[in-house]
């Protein structure tokens, strides 16, 4: 090791914040020491060796979508999957499917529907909260919101209030990659960094927790990656409201973008200990066992990660791109057992619900 990096070294080791700049170089470091570094600082923000997951379950009520971004293959102008909308009846079933399954959360997303309005979403909040009270609304996504707000000529202040108190209880926070360059290249009719950032602030107002989500492999440059953990970091100092942070990997078979090369398991398994060193007031970090396969997430678990989302019963938009991974409870405490943590299932807010 050098002087600067043995310097670098030990500013992680003493916990203290690292610049976008030193964030950068860590990407340059032997995986293993990088990953024991992670690792440190995960026990420093979650001293427990668990590790969490979620039985949910996600409802995607419609690929009508306006913003038929090149990334994603579930969109109806993508030609993959018929154009669809589901019924109140279609979606009542499939949360008493979750519930019968001994599910908490249902994740609601839909595309960027014309036609859809404020009105159209707190009709799908009550479907589901008149029915079951009890499930927790994890739901929509900033580029809904901003898309509802300008379709009903609202205020994001008075999209998230009214749908807070109609019963949505938080809102995943998909945020792709927080580049405009990308986005412009990639989504260009999705939302800006700064919409998704407003929306951040407004969900931080009416009290609601989101997460942060990272999609690379788009073909940004190592800065660019850097430059989103950096939205995320400044976004998690000004609200607190991210609860989790997950990366993935762009998975660009069936989309607009196939002659992109998908990123390889050690550029992921960096991410991962690169965003935990980073995002140092961000508490969990999801190992993504839908686009990186199981055995690629066990891993992450001793790199940095802390949880290993959710059961995801029904993933449609993933799968729309050819990527056949499916797992079950007793198949995530398994993987959790084997990389030596003690599996639970937690609810929406990261409380224990049973450990195995
Ligand atoms: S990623 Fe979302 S906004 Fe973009 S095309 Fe797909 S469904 Fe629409």
């Amino acid at each position: 090791m050098t002087i600067e990096e043995n310097k670098l070294r030990d500013k992680i080791i003493a916990n203290r914040r690292i610049t976008p700049d030193e964030a950068k170089k860590l990407f340059a470091w032997d995986l293993i020491e990088l990953g024991k570094l992670a690792d440190l600082r995960r026990k420093r923000v979650f001293p427990e060796e668990r590790v969490g997951f979620i039985i949910d379950r996600i409802i995607n009520f419609t690929n009508i979508c306006e913003a038929a971004c090149h990334f994603c293959a579930f969109h109806a102008k993508a030609n993959l999957i018929e154009p669809y909308e589901l019924s109140r009846d279609d979606i009542i079933r499939k949360v008493e499917a979750l519930i019968a399954a001994g599910g908490t959360q249902v994740m609601l997303q839909g595309g960027l529907h014309p036609d859809h309005t404020l009105d159209t979403y707190m009709d799908l909040v009550h479907t589901v909260k008149d029915a079951f009270p009890h499930v927790y609304l994890h739901s929509f996504s900033p580029a809904e919101l901003v898309h509802i707000a300008r379709k009903s000529g609202k205020s994001l202040d008075v999209v998230v209030s009214t749908l807070r108190d109609a019963g949505l209880d938080s809102v995943p926070g998909a945020s792709d990659l927080l580049v405009d360059r990308i986005r412009a290249r990639v989504s260009p009719r999705k939302l800006t960094t700064a919409e998704w950032c407003a929306v951040m602030d407004a969900l931080h107002r009416h009290n609601m927790k989101s997460s942060a989500t990272m999609t690379y492999g788009m073909g940004e440059t190592l800065g660019e990656r850097i430059d989103h953990l950096r939205v995320i970091r400044d976004t998690q100092d000004r609200t607190g409201i991210l609860r989790a942070f997950i990366p993935w990997s762009f998975s660009p078979s069936m989309t607009a973008m196939e002659d992109i090369v998908p990123a390889t398991g050690i550029e992921y398994l960096k991410i991962v200990a690169v965003a935990r060193i980073f995002l140092d007031n961000v508490t969990y970090i999801q190992a993504g066992w839908l686009t990186e396969g199981l055995k690629l997430a066990q891993i992450a678990l001793t790199m940095g990660a802390n949880d290993m989302g959710g059961v995801l019963m029904e993933e449609v938009v993933v799968k729309a791109t050819g990527i056949e991974t499916q797992t079950n409870m007793t198949e995530l405490i398994d993987i959790i057992s084997n990389a030596r943590k003690l599996p639970v299932q937690r609810d929406s807010d990261y409380r224990v619900i049973r450990s195995f």
